[in-house]
């Protein structure tokens, strides 16, 4: 099976299988974007009312943030594959809790599976947690926060795969706060430098952004159904991450 028939299989485990209250309350299953060749993956939290809305990761503030960066190292999320812990997005956007976290990632680690990038970077707390802590959800709470662990290389395997992994801060977080700007652009330049990017020049940027805004008017959002079962499993916070 080629990688795309294999991400189309898991989504529609996810679509046809998957019990959770958040898929019944979502309007869409948000399951992944970009290149399955990429050799970068990005893991995000969840989906917000935007991703929610098109079934596409990425594609609000958090996502617009996280292109101009990548365009600061000469690349663009079609350059990567981008997914997120959460499929479904979360009510008002709050954090995921730990039985979501429980009955989603089974999902995103047969997505890594298939994708087997070189890196994977994981975007704020929750997806550097469940990632550094080799994929196992109990040993989450063991994991350092994002403010020890951003832009630093971490090796992480599954199932004989290895990964440098790199934690960054969540680009919605650069919104809320201006000051962690430079330190995510600082940590993207590091993360080209071990891809052997060179950074982009302005030129390069205004291309791509003109190329972008082109593809941006030839694409259309895609509907999709979703199963309506229901589950009665009590969600349990994860305040102490
Ligand atoms: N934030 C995320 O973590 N994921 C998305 O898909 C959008 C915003």
């Amino acid at each position: 099976m080629d990688k795309v028939a294999a991400l189309e299989h898991v989504k529609s485990k996810i679509l046809n299988e998957m019990q959770c209250p958040l898929k019944d309350a979502a309007k869409n299953l948000v399951f992944g974007k970009g290149n399955p060749d990429a050799s970068i993956m990005f893991i995000g939290e969840a989906p917000g009312a935007q991703e929610d809305e098109q079934g596409i990761p990425f594609v609000g503030a958090a996502g617009k943030e996280l292109d101009k960066l990548l365009r600061s190292i000469n690349l663009t999320l079609d350059d990567a594959y981008i997914a997120n812990i959460l499929k479904y997005r979360p009510p008002e956007n709050r954090d995921p809790a730990i039985d979501e976290i429980y009955r989603h990632t089974p999902y995103l680690i047969e997505q890594i599976k298939i994708i087997k990038p070189e890196i994977i970077c994981t975007l704020g707390n929750y997806s550097t947690k469940f990632v550094l802590a080799q994929f196992n959800i109990p040993d989450m709470k063991k994991i350092a926060g994002i403010t020890q662990l951003h832009g630093k290389v971490n090796p992480v395997s599954i199932d004989g795969m290895e990964f440098k992994v790199i934690p960054l801060y969540h680009p919605a977080a650069m919104l809320y706060n201006p000051n962690l700007r430079p330190i995510l652009a600082q940590d993207f330049l590091e993360m080209g430098k071990i891809l052997g990017i060179e950074p982009a020049t302005e030129k390069e940027l205004e291309k791509k952004v003109e190329k972008e805004n082109k593809a941006e008017k030839s694409s259309k959002p895609i509907k999709q159904s979703k199963s309506t079962k229901q589950s009665n499993v009590i969600q349990k916070g994860l305040g102490d991450f």
